[in-house]
């Protein structure tokens, strides 16, 4: 972390204030809100010759036509014309460097000094029978297709109103919609991938292994492709299947082209009965004290601005290092936003295993990206660049701090699941609802997702702290944002401050004493799918 701590923060808030990240670095971001007209005199004593908005960079020294601009202590660009000290760096003078190979990487050489244990860290959580822990009780209703979106949603609409105040220990109840099931080309080999995504976020943990299907019946996506025999986790005797195979949990499937059902309120009727067994075992749940080591956490980042590599990733890497100190399961992933740092995670894997894992999934998404014609640089939004992030490898080198500084000792492909302790790298896109969907679908019980643009995500299934990278942003989305991490910019507060502060929040979130505020209004983005396969 050490090389991610701003170097000069400590001015007052008033006084032109720039923030540099590495000693090596001959640019600079503008911290001061509103930014700094031409003439502002820095502490340095440089002179700006031009208006810098905030987040934006100013070059700390004259630079030559072709020289490296360095931010993080790595070149994030190459100037296309003389920049002088003092002059607005900005997207359009910068040439972008191509991506790292992905040969001759530096593998496992990085080995950081153990961090000591954190011991002694709770929450109230809800233990399932396959050992995993909830830190929300839903009844989450899968769905094989699209196709039965409306008529779900009209039963869960019901089941909300009639069924859910009779179990006030059960949260919610949630339709798992998707745009997947039929239309696809099921059998291509990429296929597994949203087909998995959607048995794995059925299994979990805040849905207690209460599984409950709704199938049209003649989808692509049959409901024994999705939930093979054996997926399940056996409750116990009351979700055995009837089959005579005592050791086999049953699937329970609400079929709508059934020949049992006339007229739709059939259809309704039956998942309402279907729920209604679901959410009495669910409500008999109860929290238990479990150790902090039991949290899952997915972190992302969206609507990304130069503070973000600064302020909130920074806190939230500390963060990630308590974590796993504490014995937790963290998640980063992002692809397109770690490819640029590619030489950084290599090095960082505890083994030459993990490494491997990690440049083959970078491969396949170099590869998926050439099919489609473009490459990591299609990542970076106007909203980005507005922010100061001049292209993707500026913004790469903020997103990877979100990961720590521990060992990366697991990788996963898209939709598959978390077994293992730790960091992982979790393969996913950096589009914010695919990569949630694929960080739900491996397990997480609890999200963290900064912003410096701003964005009210949330998700329905798990609860979403969000970190505002920037005071201005804090202030103004005071009833969206959790945490405030633009503290750290303004001098007031260090990244440890906030990365502890993110710590015990979590705790609380994770327990339900508190709600992040995407919960207390409802604020629920849809599932997207991450499908690389053909549709038909
Ligand atoms: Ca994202």
């Amino acid at each position: 972390m050490s090389d991610a701590a701003p170097l000069s923060a400590s001015a007052p808030a008033q006084a032109p204030l720039t923030i540099r990240m590495h000693v090596r670095d001959n640019v600079a971001i503008v911290a001061n809100d509103g930014g700094l007209p031409p003439g502002s005199i820095l502490p340095s004593g440089l002179v700006l010759r031009d208006r810098v908005p905030q987040g934006h960079k100013v070059a700390l020294v004259d630079l030559a036509a072709q020289a490296p601009v360095l931010r993080y202590g790595i070149p994030i660009g190459y100037a296309l014309q003389e920049i002088p000290a003092g002059s607005w760096v900005h997207e359009r003078l910068l040439q972008m460097p191509d991506a790292r190979g992905l040969d001759n990487l530096p593998i496992a050489t990085v080995k950081p000094e153990p961090l000591p244990p954190l011991e002694g860290y709770s929450f109230e959580g809800f233990r399932n029978a396959d050992g995993s822990v909830g830190t929300r009780n839903i009844l989450a209703i899968t769905q094989t297709v699209q196709c039965v979106a409306g008529v779900t949603d009209f039963a869960v609409q019901r089941i909300k109103a009639e069924l859910l105040p009779k179990f006030p220990n059960v949260d919610d109840v949630v339709a798992l919609e998707h745009g997947y099931g039929c239309g696809v080309a099921i059998d291509a080999p990429d296929a597994i991938i949203p087909i998995r995504t959607l048995r794995n976020i059925s299994l979990n943990p805040n849905f207690g292994g209460e599984v409950m299907v709704v199938s049209l019946g003649c989808e692509k996506l049959q409901p024994e492709r999705l939930l093979p025999p054996g997926s399940i986790p056996l409750i116990d005797e009351r979700n055995v299947a009837d089959v005579g195979n005592t050791a086999e949990a049953k699937l329970d499937v609400v079929c709508l082209q059934d020949d049992a059902h006339v007229g739709f309120m059939s259809m309704v009727e039956s998942i309402m009965r279907q729920a209604e067994e679901h959410l009495e075992r669910l409500n008999a749940r109860q929290r238990e004290t479990v150790p902090a080591s039991e949290l899952v956490v997915g972190v992302q980042c969206g609507g990304s601005d130069a503070f973000s590599g600064v302020t909130a990733n920074p806190a939230v890497g500390f963060c990630t290092d308590l974590l796993v100190r504490a014995g937790a399961s963290v998640m980063f992933s992002e692809t397109t936003e770690v490819r640029d740092g590619i030489d950084q995670l290599t090095s960082r894997a505890s083994t030459p295993e993990v490494a491997a894992a990690m440049i083959k999934e970078m491969a396949w998404y170099d590869a998926y990206l050439q099919r489609g014609q473009v490459d990591r640089s299609a990542n970076t939004t106007p909203g980005n660049k507005k922010g100061g992030l001049s292209n993707i490898v500026e913004k790469a080198m903020g997103s990877i701090v979100k990961s720590g500084s521990v060992p990366i000792t697991g990788v996963l492909a898209p939709g598959e699941k978390l077994k293992q302790k730790g960091l992982t790298y979790a393969a996913t896109p950096a589009s914010d609802f695919i990569c949630g969907t694929l960080q739900l679908a491996a397990g997480m019980n609890l999200h963290v997702f900064t912003t410096g643009r701003g964005t009210p995500y949330g998700l329905a299934q798990v609860p979403v702290i969000k970190v505002a990278t920037r005071s201005d942003l804090a202030r103004r989305w005071h009833d969206l944002m959790d945490v405030n991490a633009g503290t750290i910019a303004d001098g007031s507060c260090s990244i440890e401050d906030v990365g502890w502060e993110l710590f015990q929040l979590m705790l609380d979130v994770a327990s339900g004493r508190k709600k992040t505020w995407a919960e207390h209004w409802k604020l629920h983005n849809a599932l997207v799918l991450f499908n690389p396969a053909p549709v038909t």
